[in-house]
């Protein structure tokens, strides 16, 4: 059986790999075929590795954030790699006999294997809080001593002054090439049936260079590019360099699939704000029944109440409007104030790129106040309504683009633990402030180093034995990604919820 090698890309702009030509990626497409991948729509930013790796939708496998949501509580827990409901695809065919190695493929569960060996976050973005940890463990104590500790730390933690600029970059690079040097190291030790490993410089890059790279995005810096040129191009083309050199130590016989996750532009989308756009909803329903009910009171009252209780307490919600948009934004401050067990919708954690939001449901949240059926179904047309009178102060857009029930995106499947409500952001301009006629102006502080963020799809050349050479081929999704592998090494996986890419498979197994 011919031997399977990936080679990831994390979060790599497939747009920006096509238009700086990089060689070795060029040189590939031309070699085999290519296509785009499609990733869990709205929870594609956590979603996407534990789908890759597990062949499942997030419906399956069960994580699609760092935090999430827990139904029957109110609150939200960490999730770490050893949560997935399903196993990694290679699991199967260690069990199977095969030799797999898995080299820091990002948001992995560790697991004992009976052929080979792993390593997880020994430099990846955004490390599970396990740490750095491998199969088996004398493996960590040998790559530390040989490759030391990862250069370059949290990325969020640089700043955006020049040398801090530069001394991302320079990490990065170094990062990317100590990778390489690692991963030419753990291909030699054994003929592996299965070499999997993932450069996650591009996730990083992307994240904390973008707006050195873009020159329309707001905090571009015309003179700081001028003297340092673009830092992403220069980190996307030391990783290419690496899979130049990778591709050349491979057998001939190998199977490569080489893989850019998912996407990177723009950091705009008003996730952020989403918990205070609902709780200003929240607090002017909130006053609009306590005003009828305080003017009736007010009005039943005995006149010598009336002069000792000052009638502005009616404006009580106002206050708490303001307190509101002026308290520290970010995911999962709604879930604390206001009290989401008497909201009617609350915003729940799913990264930024989209907004997610979960309705009060009678019978499946504890203090619910929305009935399943009808009630639910008005409840979201009068979300979206109240929603679409919040707009960009910057632009004059209406910021949300549009709202998606979960079960239209994921038809079919179990959606009780998944958010209700996924929301697309208009992406076309950062997302500082908005206003609405109903319920004012909220503005955010600036929380994050961020300036890029997610697209949806990915990118996927496979290069083999009988696989044609410089096609396209129509889109896949990133759920296929484990049946191919598994399929090409004589174990087809129909209980996963990927189909196996006939133009990938087809040739070898013929
Ligand atoms: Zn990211
Ligand atoms: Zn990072």
């Amino acid at each position: 059986m011919n031997p399977v090698v990936v080679l990831g890309f994390d979060a790599a702009a497939p747009g920006l790999i096509r238009d700086w030509a990089l060689p070795a990626f060029a040189r590939l497409r031309a070699d085999g075929v290519t296509t785009s991948t499609r990733n869990p729509p709205g929870l594609y930013v956590g979603a996407v590795w534990p789908s890759l790796i597990t062949g499942t939708s997030p419906s399956r496998h069960g994580r699609w954030c760092y935090d999430q949501f827990v139904p029957g509580t109110y609150g939200v827990r960490r999730m770490t790699a050893e949560d997935y409901q399903v196993a990694p695809f290679w699991m199967a065919l260690d069990r199977a006999g095969k030799r797999v190695a898995i080299v820091d493929v990002p948001k992995s569960p560790i697991r004992a294997l009976g052929h080979g060996l792993q390593l997880a976050d020994w430099g990846t973005h955004d490390p599970d809080s396990l740490g750095f940890r491998a199969y088996p463990e004398t493996l960590a104590r040998d790559v530390q001593r040989r490759y030391r500790t990862e250069p370059v730390g949290l990325c969020d933690h640089y700043g955006h002054d020049r040398e801090a600029v530069q001394r991302l970059c320079d990490r990065l690079i170094e990062r990317t090439e100590r990778r390489t040097e690692l991963c030419l190291d753990l291909l030699a030790r054994e003929r592996w049936d299965l070499f999997f490993a993932v450069f996650t410089e591009s996730h990083c890059a992307g994240h904390q260079l973008w707006w050195l790279h873009d020159p329309t995005h707001p905090e571009h810096d015309p003179a700081l590019r001028r003297a340092l040129g673009d830092p992403m191009e220069r980190v996307y083309r030391a990783l290419d360099r690496s899979l130049a050199r990778l591709l050349a130590a491979l057998p001939t016989e190998a199977t490569v699939l080489v893989l850019a996750s998912h996407g990177m532009g723009p950091h705009y989308d008003g996730s952020l704000l989403l918990a205070d756009m609902l709780a200003a909803m929240h607090v002017s329903g909130a006053r609009r029944d306590a005003v009828s009910t305080l003017q009736r009171t007010w009005h039943a009252a005995p006149a010598a109440l009336r002069r000792v209780v000052n009638p502005l307490a009616v404006r009580t919600g106002l206050w708490l409007g303001r307190r509101r948009a002026g308290a520290p934004p970010g995911l999962g401050s709604a879930l604390r104030t206001p009290d989401p067990t008497r909201m009617r919708y609350f915003a729940v954690p799913n990264n930024d790129c989209h907004g997610a939001i979960r309705l009060n449901v009678v019978g499946r949240e504890p203090a619910g106040c929305i009935q399943p059926g009808r009630d639910f179904d008005a409840a979201i047309d009068a979300l979206g309504e109240e929603l679409s009178t919040f707009v960009n102060e910057d632009t004059g857009r209406p910021v949300v683009a549009a709202l998606h029930r979960i079960e239209t995106l994921y038809p079919g499947e179990p959606h009780e633990a998944l958010p209700d409500v996924i929301v697309d952001w208009d992406r076309s301009a950062t997302i500082q402030r908005v206003v609405s006629t109903r319920y004012g102006r909220l503005a955010r502080p600036k929380v994050t180093s961020r300036t890029g963020d997610h697209q949806p799809t990915g990118l996927l050349i496979a290069r083999g034995p009988g696989i044609a050479s410089g096609h396209a081929i129509a889109p896949i999704e990133s759920v296929d990604l484990a049946p191919t592998i598994s399929s090409i090494l004589g174990l087809p996986r129909p209980d996963l919820d990927g189909h196996p890419i006939e133009a990938i498979v087809a040739p070898s197994t013929s």
